[in-house]
């Protein structure tokens, strides 16, 4: 259990609030892409509602490892932030050594990474931070899975509860109440970094669709030939002990290619048939009818990791054909993984799922069913401060 928004009192305090800002930036630090900033947007605006003095707003961009660097400036994100307010936003050079800050209603701090104390969670930095303000607000999904200052050092000095974006994932993400059938799309590059997903997600779901870079090593665990496909050696035995669990479907056909390269040549196999020195690089028409049909039985679908090699025409095809066809369903569709995202707003679609995540590593953490340290300072910061 942790605090959100609707239990704290606002009126006339400063409030800080941690989102996501880490969006591409284009060469003059305009922001390319503003879909995380959009996500932030309800929750600034509830704490102006709520009479908040002024609303101070904390995050980072890229990896600037604890110096400054001039291309990872938050100055463009304050401009789109003024502009998806409404309302001007001040940018701040530093987010410690500050002159006073009272001038606006929304002030924007620089980037955190610029200071080492943030990734370290330095307990000095930490304690900077909170000085700033009085009350916390974490509504940054995506690092929620991180021990920073701005995370979870900052929560040890002031009262803290969660925004609505957060609140949002967290509960979008968690699928141990969710309405039965519940059916998993599964796809992704190495079979090692899902085990624990497919361990969690077989406890919780009734199939899981596997697809993507991972299916080769599965068909090279039943003994089948797959070219130069994408195959993950250390994790064959592994798979091995996955093939007869009736609850995992795998393809039947995949599309293949010489190589990787847009618009190149291709042809659909079947898994048996895949030639020498071709790769597979999406999934074949008869697994996309065959993963509908079993779809269309689901109340709750969670997706994590495209079908194939997406972000290189044609090998989107299969990805975007059940993008498009989840959303005819009726049913519950939460998209969790920064690959499968970015796909599905290629496409356009983001609005037509229930709940498409802002968090990669923190969505995927989740659905391991791990606890996430933000989260769990949360829950600690409400004993605390009563
Ligand atoms: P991951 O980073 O492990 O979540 O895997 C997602 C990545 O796997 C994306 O970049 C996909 O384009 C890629 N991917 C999906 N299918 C394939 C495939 N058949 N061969 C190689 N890469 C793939």
């Amino acid at each position: 259990m942790f605090r959100t928004l609707e239990n704290m009192d606002f009126e006339g305090k400063k409030v800080i609030v941690r989102i996501d800002m880490d969006v591409p930036l284009d060469e003059d630090g305009g922001v390319k892409d503003d879909f995380r900033l959009q996500k932030a947007i309800p929750t600034l605006k509830y704490l102006k509602e709520k009479g908040a003095k002024q609303i101070i707003i904390i995050g980072h961009i890229g990896r600037p490892k604890g110096e400054v660097v001039e291309a990872l400036r938050t100055t463009g994100v304050g401009k789109k932030l003024s502009e998806l307010l409404g309302e001007e936003v001040l940018k701040f050079d530093d987010c410690i050594e500050l002159d006073t800050l009272e001038t606006h209603k929304f002030v924007l701090l620089e980037n955190l990474r610029f200071h080492s104390g943030e990734k370290e969670n330095s307990e000095d930095f930490a304690k900077k931070l909170a000085n700033i303000g009085d009350i916390f607000v974490l509504d940054a999904f995506a690092v929620s899975h991180r021990d920073h200052a701005s995370i979870t050092g900052i929560q040890k000095y002031l009262p803290s509860c969660a925004g609505i974006q957060l609140k949002k994932e967290i509960e979008a993400l968690n699928i141990t109440d969710a309405q039965t059938p519940i059916i998993a799309i599964l796809g992704a590059a190495k079979v090692k970094d899902k085990i624990a997903l497919i361990e969690e997600l077989l406890k919780k779901v009734d199939k899981i669709l596997l697809c993507g870079g991972i299916i080769f090593t599965f068909f090279k665990a039943k003994g089948l030939e797959i070219g130069n496909s994408l195959l993950d050696e250390q994790s064959i035995e592994t798979a091995k002990k996955y093939l007869g669990n009736e609850k995992i479907v795998l393809p039947e056909d995949v599309v293949v290619a010489h190589e990787i390269s847009e618009g190149v040549e291709n042809k659909t196999v079947s898994i048996d048939q895949i030639p020498e020195e071709f790769i597979g690089l999406d999934v074949g028409e008869k697994t996309v009818a065959n993963f509908k049909e079993i779809l269309s039985t689901a109340k709750t679908i969670i997706w994590n990791g495209p079908m194939g090699k997406f972000e290189t025409k044609p090998f989107g095809k299969a990805t975007k054909e059940i993008a498009e066809f989840i959303i005819t369903l009726g049913a519950v569709s939460i998209v969790g993984g920064g690959d499968t995202t970015s796909a599905i707003r290629s496409f356009g679609l983001e609005n037509k799922f229930t709940h498409v995540s802002t968090g990669g590593g923190a969505s995927l953490e989740l659905l391991e069913g791990k606890t996430l340290p933000g989260i769990k300072a949360l829950e600690e910061n409400m004993e605390k401060f009563t």
